[in-house]
């Protein structure tokens, strides 16, 4: 297929009336957030299975949350990227034009709500959300370390002497049920409510950004597809070309910070 140039997408853009962006973690790497598998496989040297699955909550559900608690300390020091804020501003010019604007991403870690971010689709869940396991309330928490208890624990040295954690150390909700991270583990199915959202923001959009993601994971790796065939153009924004490319009408090379403020800063026609 035949690759639109620059001016071409941008026309695309000016005219679009409903898009849909679809980031990974290359946006966020931008901003210093490590990978799951980078954070993983530093802490502790435990596979990322064995703290982010149903069964690993089941073993040491202390373990699960001084994980937990690392990771959000770390993203806690991390600040949204040029890419963030350019995507965040695209949204602002959408909602006030009247046209629909949905962000999808498969990252955890808040910075697209950080940049100022509104209708997000978070596939996999957040940080930054904590779910009851006894009245399933889900609801937002920022506090770090999440519990007192958890204050300096999560180191990812090796030779750090871990404590082990008591049931009453774990983050309690209002009701006094035990809380846990609202994140989609290993061996869990994704959320029907967000799956739904997504696929109404696939569903007749005309144009879709596919930025800093492999795109080689479902359920994200089928909107490309999915997209194409509805007729909508889909953008691609990558370091490399991912697996879609090939369906991609458009190509732009780079980091999501580098390309996307010069490359969405268009006027809405
Ligand atoms: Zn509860």
């Amino acid at each position: 297929m035949k690759k639109l140039n620059r001016k071409e997408f941008q026309d695309k853009l000016r005219q679009a009336r409903k898009i849909t962006v679809l980031t990974g973690a290359g946006v966020s790497a931008e901003s210093g957030v490590p990978t799951f598998r980078d954070a993983g496989g530093l802490w502790r040297r435990y596979k990322a299975t064995d703290l982010a699955s149903p069964e690993a909550w089941q073993r040491d559900p202390g373990l699960v949350w001084e994980f937990y608690n690392h990771r959000r300390a770390v993203a806690h020091t991390c600040k949204p990227n040029e890419g963030h804020l350019a995507l965040a501003r695209l949204e602002a010019r959408f909602r006030e034009a009247g046209r629909t604007f949905t962000l999808i991403t498969q990252n955890v870690d808040g910075l697209h709500e950080a940049a100022g971010s509104e209708r997000v689709v978070r596939l996999h869940g957040s940080l930054w959300q904590v779910r009851c396991l006894q009245c399933a309330e889900v609801t937002w928490n920022h506090t770090v370390p999440i519990t007192p208890a958890f204050e300096g624990s999560g180191s990812p040295d090796p030779e750090f002497v871990a404590r082990r954690f008591e049931t009453t150390d774990l983050p309690q909700c209002h009701c006094g049920g035990v809380i846990r991270p609202h994140i989609v583990w290993f061996g869990e199915r994704l959320s029907r409510a967000d799956l739904d959202a997504a696929e109404e923001a696939v569903d007749g959009c005309d144009l879709m950004l596919v930025i800093g993601t492999s795109a080689v994971v479902y359920p994200a790796a089928g909107y490309v597809p999915i997209a194409r065939r509805l007729g909508a153009v889909v953008a691609e924004v990558n370091v490399e070309p991912s697996a879609v490319n090939n369906e991609c009408s458009a190509f732009f090379k780079g980091k999501a910070g580098e390309v996307l403020p010069s490359l969405l800063g268009v006027r809405l026609a």
